[in-house]
């Protein structure tokens, strides 16, 4: 068998080594498993982003807790000098009038911070269980995804080795340099041999000159197309 029929034949096993690698990475399998595997992060930080406001959310509304007893405790310790008979005069009675109103203010405006605080923790308290409904729905279909993509992985990488042993074995017979020059090809295009087909190359078509055609007929040298570079191969040919 002449190199160049060899080399043909390396290459078409070539392309299913690599078919069984697109194969694997185009899985729609994997590719749920990546979206899956990006959509928990996403949810993790959003998760630990809401976990902090709330935490944050809390602080203030312990803070204002504690405002709205100091003035509840100051109204009681008014009442408590009103009762103990400990006003005097009629001064100091007014100026009790107006701390009182003073602090019945205070009070209203810490009532309606803590309201508002609230209700702000409860809408995130809800989007926090939504989320993590979601997250361990995410988390459980991930995990089922990977059993079976781990199945399938294992089909793919039994192909692989046994189109690469194929290929390796038609490659022994293949002169170092030549198979030194597929490789390098192949890194720059798809393909590294292309065949003649009526006259023409069959990489990039392009019409192929009459003297380059009968050196290929005549000479057991391997050529190139003049156009993309690719190793020529004439099917049939005569040695
Ligand atoms: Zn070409």
């Amino acid at each position: 068998m002449e190199q160049m029929d060899i080399l043909w034949k390396y290459q078409n096993l070539d392309i299913m080594v690599d078919n069984c690698e697109n194969q694997r990475k185009n899985s729609s399998l994997r590719q749920r498993l990546i979206y899956l595997k990006n959509y928990l992060t996403d949810q993790q930080t959003l998760l630990l982003k809401l976990e902090e406001e709330i935490d944050r959310k809390n602080i203030v509304l312990n803070r204002i807790n504690h405002e709205y007893e100091n003035c509840a405790n100051e109204i009681e310790s008014e009442r408590h000098k009103l009762e103990a008979d400990q006003v005097k005069t009629l001064k100091h009675l007014e100026q009790m009038h107006d701390d009182a109103l003073g602090i019945k203010a205070k009070l209203t405006k810490k009532s309606h911070e803590i309201t508002t605080l609230l209700a702000e923790i409860s809408v995130i308290d809800k989007k926090l269980a939504n989320l993590r409904t979601n997250f361990s729905k995410a988390k459980k279909e991930y995990s089922d995804v990977k059993v079976k993509y781990d199945e399938e992985l294992e089909v793919f990488q039994r192909e692989s080795a046994k189109a690469k042993s194929n290929r390796d074995d038609v490659g022994v017979d293949i002169d170092a340099s030549l198979l030194e020059k597929y490789v390098k090809l192949k890194d720059r295009r798809s393909t590294a041999v292309a065949m003649i087909e009526n006259e023409r190359c069959g990489g990039c078509n392009m019409m192929l000159a009459a003297i380059l055609l009968q050196s290929i007929r005549d000479k057991n040298d391997t050529a190139e197309c003049e156009n993309c570079g690719r190793l020529l191969y004439l099917q049939g040919k005569k040695s």
